[in-house]
């Protein structure tokens, strides 16, 4: 077995056992593998394995890397997440080649995205970032806002609002880790409770990474991002 094919079982391993401490069903929580700054070869050992789902920031980088995958493995369908900072210059970009894209924290960067999102492919799905812990530099949108964002996103066309997002600043330990993404399921969960006919598709919430993923877990997540437990360090 590959490195990778067993990190992925290791990973998958402690989801679900982070699962089975919170209460919830073995298949609750879908497992984001975050690629960047990896080779095309390495998502080929994860897909080998059995990883379908996978996460790039750096746009171009990322479309490379699609490009690539659908050239060696023609015929597997991958899905593939847009994760970083999206300057408006690379909205194209990420229309044309992007499954899904969890980073949009600005309403027009989501007119762009659909305005942008060619005929032929599925609407873009798409995660609202939020700036849960409130840093003034971070990106994604204050928690107060965020409604009035999704609300917006969900009149747009070609692209369909899927939840929340947020990246918590680190902290070492589970508690102060839950209380964190706590309260990004709080909003997620608010949101949810208005049942509103535009967001019939709301239902996802991307928290935890390879240090925290058994926190968020605990707090909700539906779809951890995990990179160096995958692929191991970055540089
Ligand atoms: C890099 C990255 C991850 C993965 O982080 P690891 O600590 O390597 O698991 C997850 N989410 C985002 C947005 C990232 O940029």
């Amino acid at each position: 077995m590959t490195t990778i094919a067993n990190n992925l079982q290791q990973v998958l391993g402690r989801m679900a056992q982070a699962c089975q401490a919170a209460g919830r069903g073995p298949d609750t929580v879908q497992l984001l593998a975050v690629s960047k700054t990896f080779g095309a070869d390495a998502v080929a050992d994860a897909v080998a394995a059995g990883q379908r789902d996978f996460g790039e920031n750096y746009i171009q980088e990322g479309v490379d890397k699609i490009t690539a995958l659908r050239a060696a493995m023609p015929g597997v369908e991958l899905q593939w997440h847009c994760i970083g900072p999206i300057q408006s210059n690379k909205t194209r970009l990420v229309a044309e080649h992007f499954d899904w894209v969890h980073t949009v924290d600005r309403l027009k960067i989501a007119e762009r995205l659909s305005a942008q999102r060619p005929e032929h492919l599925a609407p873009l799905q798409l995660c609202v970032q939020v700036n849960i812990d409130g840093g003034p530099t971070k990106s994604g949108v204050a928690p107060a806002d965020t409604l009035e964002l999704v609300r917006a996103v969900a009149k747009l066309p070609r692209l369909v609002v899927r939840g929340l997002m947020s990246i918590p600043d680190h902290a070492p330990d589970f508690e102060p880790q839950l209380a964190i993404h706590t309260s990004a399921r709080r909003l997620f969960d608010q949101i949810l409770a208005l049942k509103e006919p535009s967001l019939e598709q709301f239902d996802t919430l991307s928290l935890g990474m390879t240090a925290d993923l058994e926190a968020a877990i605990a707090a909700g997540s539906t779809m951890v991002r995990v990179g160096t437990g995958i692929f191991g360090g970055r540089n």
